[in-house]
């Protein structure tokens, strides 16, 4: 009788990434069949606002992968009580299929952490790894080393090499609220979360007040983000204050500029093509600059600012001729917030208060010598907008 794949995971959303690894795991291991198994989620983890419960997990788990013969979704760890431990459903599958072999799937992280979980021994004496992994350039010597580790051991590991672009699941959840996750999700599984308003799709992210808005965004950023993004929107409107600028403008843009900044280039791109938005050649060739258009289209589509925010968010990385007095500030206000800290930011912090048209081009000049230094192009942009002060 064939072998038996068991492929554990949250499925918080379950997206293409796992279609696309469950697929490629069953041709290449040859297993005859797959069981998908949601797993608990650990009951003192914080649970954020529009998740779905467990049921509602195992609901698109099997929207997810139906239709595959091959493949069947179990809730065997939703039913246990307690945390639910991989050495545990692995002992139940070999009581349950005591003629089978068994070949546990694991991503590159777990397999590189295996002896951290609880009884490595214990699974080892039961299956077989079948490791996914990206064959990203470095990924692939710690996997042999971990691979031999293991072999050494008299235990046998298998490799599938799954090249499909991933998206983690906490990406996704942003691509859902920025309405841009169509192409990651089966439309069934999709359909689901619209009808559930899962992870904040029901939701109306228009015109929130500041307290919500700071709520929905932290959220979304990286946490490593959130005290610059704060710290900019509070220099923001110290700036508008004192130049006499929209104070709610300045303080929206600030607390938004960096909204979709989580993003690797891909996934700007994807926001890009959903948004039907052209790109510049410059754009194309530094994705990663993007994510000041991508959070002015978001500003705009999902939380439904004003355009004086919309362009002062847009402008922030690279300026642009023209520039209003708000951009100008939230310009600056990125590059001088307390969370800063670089050779010469006192000399712009000093003279953001006294002459803005100094201070910005000082924040633009600043941003040419570093581009050099790294040997990275110009935008077409940030010449512009020196030109025009230099005029
Ligand atoms: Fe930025
Ligand atoms: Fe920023």
């Amino acid at each position: 009788m064939g072998r038996i794949g068991i492929y554990g995971g949250t499925f918080d959303p379950p997206h293409m990434g796992h279609i696309c690894a469950a697929k490629a795991a069953i041709d290449a291991l040859g297993l005859e069949e797959l069981l998908v198994i949601p797993d608990r989620i650990a009951p003192h983890k914080t649970i954020p606002a529009g998740s779905p419960g467990p049921e509602q997990r195992l609901a698109m788990t099997a929207l997810a992968f139906q239709g595959d013969p091959r493949i069947r979704v179990s809730d065997m760890e939703l039913r246990r009580e307690g945390t639910s431990y991989t050495y545990e459903t692995v002992e139940a599958l070999a009581r349950q299929y005591p003629d089978r072999a068994l070949v546990l799937l694991v991503g590159t992280d777990m397999f590189l952490s295996f002896f951290d979980w609880k009884h490595p021994e214990k699974i080892l004496s039961k299956v077989t790894l079948g490791v996914l992994y990206r064959g990203d350039r470095g990924e692939a010597e710690a996997i042999e080393a971990q691979k031999a580790r293991l072999e050494g051991m008299g235990h046998s590991v298998e490799l599938v090499r799954n090249p499909v672009i991933p998206i983690s699941s906490t990406d996704l959840r942003r691509m859902i609220v920025f309405r841009c996750a169509g192409s990651f999700l089966p439309p069934a599984v999709a359909a689901y979360i619209q009808e559930h308003g899962l992870y904040g799709t029901g939701r109306d992210y228009r015109d929130l007040p500041m307290e919500e808005l700071e709520r929905v965004v932290v959220s979304l950023l990286k946490k490593s983000r959130v005290a610059h993004v704060l710290g900019c929107r509070d220099t923001a409107v110290d700036l508008a204050r004192h130049w006499g600028a929209d104070v709610t403008d300045a303080a929206r843009a600030g607390i938004l500029h960096d909204i979709t900044k989580a993003l690797d280039g891909p996934l700007q791109l994807t926001l890009c093509r959903e948004y039907g938005t052209m790109l510049s050649d410059f754009s194309k060739k530094y994705p990663k600059t993007l994510h000041a258009l991508t959070g002015s289209l978001v500003a705009r589509e999902v939380f439904g600012e004003n355009e004086a925010v919309v362009t002062a968010i847009r402008s922030h990385t690279t300026g642009r001729g023209g520039m209003s007095l708000l951009e100008k500030i939230v310009y600056v206000a990125d590059y001088m917030e307390p969370n800063r800290d670089f050779p010469g930011v006192e000399r712009l912090r000093t003279l953001a208060y006294q002459d803005m048209d100094a201070a910005l081009k000082l924040g633009l000049e600043m941003t040419l010598e570093h581009l050099a230094r790294q040997g990275s192009q110009v935008s077409p942009q940030t010449r512009q907008a020196l030109a025009e002060l230099n005029g």
